[in-house]
């Protein structure tokens, strides 16, 4: 099909809940898309933080395509090796002791709700309890997850929500402990806020919560789907903070494209779900499972961690000189290789005119250029991200 028929059928027959850019997407290589067209883009988005290998990585494609000729989905009713080399690497990776696949970011938040729901039902035999989440957070849009988001637009019509949530002001620990009842089963947060404008926690509010936690027998959710699996420049960002959450929610990279997310807790947690209490038909299949694990041994093998610490230093330092050259750029925000560039004014003008000149961006919240690029990314690649960037600023400054 020609592009022009491509976009106009997607418009007849997808529904309506994305604004897509005019731009049919074709093939991936390393940190570089291009189009139908043939036209090239450097790529600072992953496709929402997902690609952290960057594209046509051969070792990755041949294991998922040995996956696909050898087993692609089996039911959890039996086991299979896939699943336990993702585990084994996965809990290894966050220092949790139990994990859960799952086929989306959503689904894992879905399922770490519901575990502090059952662990909190088992010790107070009573299922009235309350949750703490923060305002401008991003869980995702199921009923669960969108309960827990803490944007009221993405609320507004698909109410009544899941009662029992209540929003505090992230990294504002006061505002926290001014929402504890002893109902409060849990604490849920992004480590980084990703879609809410990229606010990384502050040290004094994470290890906060932490205490206020232990103190009060609440259990601590970290939502990691778009800043774990290495993007901050540890593994988890919590590591980074020394605070060890009870369930931790993890997605995007963590299958380099195919679809898996999982949720992960301790020992003691973790066993509070038992058979028939949460299930899935696909999560945990051979096949994502399969490209999870590959994913580990090539973080592994290609050292990503340094190169995300060593890049996203020099991205940082890039775009402090931005901020000082631009009256627009108002402050650089971030850690590793997920940053926030925040304008005073829109930043729809200048992601369009990157998208012009060959660059992917994505914004957060309403105001930011967001940075995540696949995490094999080098210097040269930041250079020539900067100048296009630059070029675009050059447009609305
Ligand atoms: C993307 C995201 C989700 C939702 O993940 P999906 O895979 O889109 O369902 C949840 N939480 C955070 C922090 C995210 O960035």
């Amino acid at each position: 099909m020609e592009t022009k028929k491509i976009i106009e059928t997607a418009e007849e027959k997808l529904i309506h809940t994305y604004n897509r850019y005019q731009i049919v997407l074709d093939k991936g290589d390393g940190v570089r898309l291009y189009d139908t067209d043939g036209k090239e883009y450097l790529d600072f988005g992953s496709g929402i933080a997902v690609f952290a290998l960057g594209y046509n990585n051969k070792e990755y494609n041949d294991a998922v395509k040995a996956q696909v000729d050898k087993l692609i989905h089996t039911s959890n009713y039996f086991y299979n090796e896939p699943a336990v080399e993702a585990a084994k690497a996965l809990t290894k990776a966050s220092g949790m002791d139990r994990v859960f696949f799952t086929n989306s970011g959503t689904e894992a938040v879905e399922g770490a709700i519901k575990l502090a729901k059952k662990y909190a039902y088992l010790k107070t035999g009573k299922a009235d309890n309350e949750i703490i989440a923060m305002e401008h957070s991003f869980h995702g849009r199921s009923m669960g997850a969108l309960a827990v988001t803490g944007n009221k637009h993405y609320q507004e019509a698909f109410g009544p929500m899941i009662p029992g949530i209540k929003f505090a002001k992230y990294n504002d620990l006061e505002s926290v402990e001014a929402l504890v009842t002893d109902k409060t089963c849990a604490v849920i947060f992004e480590t980084v806020q990703g879609e809410g404008g990229v606010y990384p926690a502050k040290k004094e509010f994470i290890e906060g919560v932490r205490k206020l936690c232990d103190e009060k027998g609440i259990l601590l959710i970290l939502d990691e789907i778009q800043c774990g699996m290495g993007r901050t420049g540890s593994m988890y960002a919590y590591q980074q903070y020394g605070v060890k959450p009870d369930i931790v929610t993890t997605a995007k990279a963590l299958g380099c494209g195919v679809p898996v997310g999982a949720f992960l807790a301790t020992e003691e947690v973790a066993k509070a779900l038992v058979p028939g209490d949460h299930g899935t038909t696909y999560g945990g299949n051979p096949l994502a499972c399969a490209a999870a694990a590959k994913v580990f041994e090539l973080f592994d093998k290609l050292d990503v961690l340094s190169n995300v610490q060593e890049v996203g230093a020099y991205l940082a330092e890039k775009l402090d000189e931005i901020v000082d050259d631009y009256a627009v750029a108002v402050e650089r925000r971030g850690m590793g290789l997920i940053q926030g560039l925040e304008l005073s004014v829109a930043p729809r003008d200048v992601i369009s005119n990157a998208l012009d000149n060959g660059l992917i961006l994505f914004s957060a919240g309403s105001n930011v250029i967001r940075f995540v690029p696949p995490l094999v990314i080098g210097k040269d690649d930041v250079d020539e991200m900067i100048i296009k960037l630059r070029r675009a600023l050059d447009t609305v400054n």
